[in-house]
């Protein structure tokens, strides 16, 4: 029976264009308008609404975000971000978040393992990326609300998995989406922490998570606001880099 693994895409295996080169295109196309707070703001307000909300799925659905925006400012402007995304997705504005990365995944597959991708991102932001940085040739599936109508931390999203097999470990950088979403699952939680002080990464993978100190401070973060210290949070494993996927002790 296929194994296999998936990732998050975002912090976890490349950098996409939205906040260095999408939006500020965004902010630009609009200029001559006047928009209280800057358009951005708008974008953002949104897009906490809509996860307040628990509509994770419509929270990254961008261009309905600006439509919504550009009609309550009343600009009558058409801005279309998947062709921004598009234009934008070309190395070295996106990247792999780590050297020799398609090599390391093309390791973790001749370690027997299928290697899919589980993210919040629609397809027709992540696939463009994934393509001209190469991650689009290593990934066996590509899982995104676009066919679940569902996002992560909601298990829903690998129910039906494409082809036979089972996850048995899901990577990901947050704690809320990435790792409830694996220990709900009963899989191996596997968080990436690439900010990770030198005296951790001197421990073995799997005792990190057990360095309580270290691991209360990963939920001081910003991006959590007020997520609790909750057993479902902790990762059963955290790494550094995906190339320790390929240690001993991992498996
Ligand atoms: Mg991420």
């Amino acid at each position: 029976m296929k194994k296999w693994i998936t990732f998050d895409l975002d912090e976890t295996l490349m950098q996409n264009p939205f906040g260095k080169w999408v939006f500020p295109e965004v902010e630009n196309l609009v200029s001559s308008f006047h928009i209280k707070d800057g358009i951005l703001k708008k974008i953002r307000n949104e897009h906490k609404r809509r996860m307040d909300q628990q509509k994770l799925r419509d929270a990254y659905d961008w261009d309905n975000i600006i439509k919504q925006v550009l009609r309550e400012e009343g600009i009558q402007l058409e801005i279309n971000i998947e062709s921004l995304v598009r234009k934008h997705s070309i190395p070295p504005k996106v990247y792999l978040l780590e050297e020799n990365l398609l090599n390391t995944l093309d390791r973790v597959k001749q370690k027997g393992f299928s290697l899919g991708v589980v993210t919040n991102g629609f397809y027709k932001y992540q696939f463009p990326v994934m393509e001209s940085i190469g991650l689009a040739d290593v990934m066996d599936m590509i899982v995104t609300p676009c066919q679940t109508d569902c996002a992560k931390p909601d298990i829903s999203m690998v129910k039906r998995l494409p082809g036979e097999g089972e996850i048995v470990a899901h990577v990901g950088d947050r704690l809320d989406h990435d790792v409830s979403f694996a220990n709900e699952l009963g899989i191996q939680s596997i968080l990436i922490d690439r900010e990770m002080p030198e005296e951790m990464r001197k421990l073995a993978p799997v005792n990190r998570a057990q360095q309580t100190e270290y691991v209360e401070k990963l939920f001081k973060k910003g991006i959590y606001r007020d997520l609790q210290f909750e057993k479902k949070y902790i990762p059963n494993i955290i790494i550094h880099s995906i190339y320790e996927l390929l240690e001993k002790e991992m498996s």
